[in-house]
C-alpha cells in the first residue's frame, strides 16, 4: 500500500487490545496481574487510605497477561528489545477471520485456509488474524492449559513469503501452549537460523469485535517502552477512506 497517497478516517480509531488488570486474560500460568500502592515509612501512594498522591507499583507477565507485542529476544539468547526495533508509525494491514480446523485434539491454522483469505490481496505490512469463535469473555479467557488453537509451521511460512512484517493475532500465541520447546512457527517468523527477519514483530492476544469487517486498514502498533523482548501494546485500527 502506498501509504503517501492512501486516505484515513482518524475519526474511527478501533482498538484492539486487551486492557492488563487483576483478574483479566490470563495464558501460560502467568500470575495475575498485582497494582498496589508503593509504601514508605508512613507515606502510602493510595490517596483514599490518606496519601497525597495515587503512586503504584504494577506487576505483570508481558507475555501472559494482556495484548503484548514481542521480537525475536523472545526466543533468542541474545535478548534483542522489542523497543529497539523501528517501524513505520502507519503500516498497511489486512485484518482476516477464520475458524481453526480440528487435527486430533488440537485445533489449527493451516496454509491452505489462509491461502483462501489472503492469496488475491494485495501486499501489506502487517496482517490481524482474528479467530472464531470470538465472544467478548475473550478479553478474559484463562487459556492456561486449555491447548488453545495455533498456526502450523505451513502456515507461517506462508504469511513470511506473502512479506508480512507485523503479525497480530487474537491467540496467546502462534506455537501449541506445550509443544516441547520446539517454537517452530515462532522461528519461521523471525527466519530463526537465517536472522533475516529479527525486525519483525509479533503481537498476540489482540481482541477484535465481531462488529468490525474484514479488510483493509491502517494499523498504528503503539507499544510501551519497556526495555525487553516483550511489552504491553496497543494496537489501533484506522479505516481507510
Ligand atoms: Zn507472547
Amino acid at each position: 500500500m502506498n501509504t503517501l497517497s492512501t486516505a484515513i478516517d482518524f475519526s474511527k480509531a478501533i482498538d484492539i487490545s486487551i486492557p492488563f488488570k487483576p483478574q483479566g486474560v490470563n495464558a501460560f500460568w502467568a500470575p495475575d496481574v498485582v497494582i498496589e500502592p508503593f509504601k514508605s515509612g508512613d507515606f502510602i501512594g493510595d490517596v483514599k487510605q490518606g496519601g497525597s498522591v495515587n503512586f503504584r507499583n504494577i506487576q505483570f507477565n508481558p507475555h501472559g497477561n494482556g495484548t503484548h507485542t514481542e521480537c525475536v529476544g523472545h526466543i533468542h539468547p541474545d535478548w534483542q528489545k522489542v523497543n529497539e526495533i523501528m517501524f513505520p508509525f502507519f503500516m498497511g494491514c489486512d485484518l482476516v477471520t477464520l475458524p481453526p480446523q480440528r487435527e486430533g485434539g488440537d485445533l489449527i491454522i493451516t496454509r491452505e485456509a489462509l491461502e483462501m483469505v489472503l492469496s488475491l490481496l494485495p501486499k501489506q505490512e502487517a496482517i490481524v488474524l482474528r479467530t472464531l469463535p470470538n465472544e467478548v469473555s475473550k478479553k478474559s479467557l484463562k487459556y492456561s492449559g486449555a491447548n488453545p488453537p495455533y498456526l502450523t509451521k505451513e502456515a507461517m511460512h506462508y504469511l513470511v513469503s506473502r512479506g508480512y512484517q507485523h503479525f497480530l493475532t487474537d491467540l496467546p500465541s502462534v506455537d501449541k501452549e506445550q509443544d516441547g520447546g520446539r517454537l517452530e512457527a515462532h522461528k519461521v517468523w523471525w527466519d530463526y537460523e537465517g536472522g533475516s527477519r529479527f525486525h519483525c514483530t509479533i503481537t498476540e492476544l489482540v481482541y477484535v469485535d465481531s462488529s468490525i469487517p474484514d479488510g483493509r486498514y491502517m494499523l498504528h502498533l503503539g507499544l510501551a517502552n519497556f526495555a525487553s523482548d516483550a511489552v504491553p501494546s496497543r494496537p489501533i485500527l484506522f479505516p481507510l477512506l
